[in-house]
């Protein structure tokens, strides 16, 4: 089998040795082992020769050493009606999870010394989403991304309570009709809130801040 890796391949090679020989340095000077010490040195011998057939060797040895990402929830093609959803994995102990959501937002956590990572407060769109996730220090190594995909349903938590000012019960066609108070957190309709002199139309508060069906925080239980 012949290996190429392109431009492109070779320069994030490159950078990621340059930033581990620094981590390299920074250990050594504080006294610390580091931890990647022979892969790395055989990585730079490769790079130094310039060979794509040694390099892949050279890579193969680092991807034997590491702790595969795998994720453990949600499952792959699975529904929730959870918005702010939270993907659960294992990676490579101390080193940087990516999580890109809709080709729109990217997200990084640190995974622990154990090999676990999580992330709480991925924003999903209602509808289907497309999640990738990857290890962002060690992404040189394969460039392996995992696609996971989640179907979110819409769950109207308005559903079953009243208005407080008209006691009317919400239905499912007035979404648009409906804010939700940023303080107390109940639901009202928009004329109510006007007819209230833009206040919070429950008792006790006297909120003049509100979410729309836009906002995230209107989807939240
Ligand atoms: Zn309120």
């Amino acid at each position: 089998m012949t290996v190429t890796y392109d431009h492109q391949r070779l320069q994030d090679i490159r950078l990621a040795f340059h930033r581990m020989k620094k981590e390299e340095v920074t250990a050594f000077l504080r006294g610390e082992e580091y931890p990647y010490e022979r892969p790395l040195a055989i990585l730079k011998e490769a790079l130094l020769k310039k060979d794509q057939k040694e390099l892949h060797v050279a890579l193969l040895a680092w991807q034997k050493i590491l702790t595969p990402l795998r994720i453990i929830s949600p499952g792959n093609y699975s529904r929730t009606q959870v918005k702010l959803a939270r993907i659960e994995g294992y990676s490579e102990p101390n080193s940087l999870v990516a999580l890109e959501v809709n080709q729109s937002y990217r997200l990084k956590t640190r995974v622990d010394k154990n090999g676990h990572f999580t992330f709480d407060q991925a924003d999903l769109a209602f509808g289907d989403n497309t999640l990738v996730l990857y290890n962002h220090d060690f992404l040189f190594i394969d460039n392996f991304r995992f696609f996971l995909h989640i179907h979110l349903e819409r769950h109207y938590y308005f559903m079953g309570r009243h208005d407080p000012f008209t006691q009317r019960a919400f239905q499912a066609d007035e979404l648009d009709s409906i804010t939700r108070c940023k303080t107390c957190n109940n639901f009202m309709y928009d004329y109510s809130v006007m007819e209230n002199h833009g206040y919070c139309t429950m008792t006790d508060c006297s909120s003049k801040a509100f979410f729309d069906s836009k906002d995230t925080e209107f989807w939240l239980p």
